[in-house]
């Protein structure tokens, strides 16, 4: 990764987090980015601290606005942007359809599926100018089954993954790949704030064949995969990394 240019969105924390340690420590120059600018910035002071090379900038991935100025923020900070991993998501605490409000469904698709787009669609220029770039997309094992989050949560990762390979499909003879990493149940603050007050759920999680909650650094090295021209032939995939838990 020496010599790339990465941007992570949501790696403030958790598995975006995970993933910008990782690009860092593969030698990537990397842009922190989050809507808690405070986060951003920390995780970035934490990468340049261990030897890594990163800045943090604040970007609210729903917001027009702000995801032109990570561009242009990004682009006059570090002249390009190889790789963009569109990591920043949130959950609908499972919330089936007759109890979606317009605001729920509007947030969750806003940041998930719309974020995601207009993350994409923003840094597109620079790497058809190029010719090269790859996007890594955080989409879910919701992505792909039912019953793995609320339906926006799910409909949003459906989403995702059909953006995906729309995006592959459309650009990779331009020398751009996108692909999608769909993983299962993993230790961060989005999978506490449901399990912690549902045991039975937490049990779903542990029977698993893994028998465990995954790691973000363990998602993190299917991203530096995908990330990484050691994954040169691999376009539009979903790649499932989840303790098996989709197999069932
Ligand atoms: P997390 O809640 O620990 O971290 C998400 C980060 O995204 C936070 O730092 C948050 O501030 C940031 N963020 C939220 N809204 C944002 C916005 N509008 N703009 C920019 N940043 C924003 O979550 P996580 O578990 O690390 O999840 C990361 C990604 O992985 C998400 O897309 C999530 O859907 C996906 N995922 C997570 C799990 C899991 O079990 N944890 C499973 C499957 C998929």
């Amino acid at each position: 990764m020496s010599d790339k240019i990465a941007v992570v969105t949501g790696s403030g924390k958790g598995i975006g987090r995970a993933i910008a340690e990782r690009f860092a420590r593969a030698g990537a120059s990397v842009v922190v980015c989050d809507i808690d600018q405070t986060a951003a910035q920390s995780v970035a002071e934490s990468i340049n601290a261990s030897g890594g090379t990163a800045v943090g900038f604040k970007v609210d991935v729903s917001n027009k606005a702000s995801v032109e100025a990570l561009v242009a923020a990004s682009l006059e900070h570090f002249g390009r942007v190889d790789v963009v991993c569109n990591n920043a998501g949130v959950l609908d605490d499972f919330t089936p359809l007759g109890a979606v409000t317009d605001e729920l469904w509007q947030r969750i698709i806003g940041i998930n599926l719309t974020g995601t787009f207009m993350v994409s669609r923003a840094f597109l220029p620079g790497m058809l100018e190029q010719g090269s770039g790859t996007f890594v997309n955080l989409a879910s094992m919701a992505g792909l089954v039912a019953q793995a989050g609320g339906l926006a949560y799910t409909a949003s990762k459906h989403g995702v993954i059909g953006l995906t390979k729309q995006v592959s499909a459309d650009y990779g003879q331009a020398g751009i790949r996108a692909n999608a990493i769909c993983p299962g149940a993993i230790e961060t603050d989005l999978s506490r704030s449901f399990l912690q007050d549902a045991p039975e759920v937490m049990a779903v999680v542990e029977s698993v064949p893994a028998g465990r909650q995954g790691r973000p650094e363990e998602i993190a090295e299917m991203a530096l995969y995908l990330a990484s021209d050691e994954s040169s032939f691999v376009h539009g995939a979903s790649m499932v990394i989840d303790g098996g838990w989709t197999i069932r």
